[in-house]
């Protein structure tokens, strides 16, 4: 990601960031951004201002990320909808890795068909 990326999501999502996603693919960024957002919103959407998930990043061998939460609050506060709302945005994020372009962020595969291809083509990241 580029240091402007990064240093957006550190300030916007201090709670969630990880030192390991630097080196996600800057055409990875609005996959973890809109990870982020969704978790924030679980907590928003409950009237918490306290994160009700810590999220923990792995490398895989085919160098994509995973991500897993673990939650911080009591699974009875849980309603169904932030529950399936946290699976949903976790299985995006790790799924749709496969499918978006590292360099351009364009949906297709984890690679343009060529480098000109994405050329010009850089998605518009800020949120
Ligand atoms: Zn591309």
């Amino acid at each position: 990601m580029s240091p402007d990326q990064i240093e957006f999501l550190k300030g916007e999502y201090p709670d969630f960031w990880n030192e390991n996603l630097k080196s996600l693919p800057a055409g990875h960024w609005n996959l973890i951004a809109r990870l982020f957002h969704q978790c924030a919103l679980i907590a928003a959407d409950n009237g918490s201002t306290e994160p009700w998930v810590a999220l923990h990043f792995e490398r895989l061998e085919d160098g994509l990320f995973r991500a897993y939460a673990a939650p911080l609050v009591d699974f009875q506060k849980w309603t169904d909808g932030s529950a399936l709302a946290l699976i949903i945005a976790l299985q995006f994020f790790n799924e749709r890795q496969q499918s978006i372009c590292e360099v351009c962020g364009l949906p297709g595969g984890r690679h343009c068909i060529s480098p000109e291809f994405c050329a010009g083509k850089v998605e518009k990241w800020d949120a």
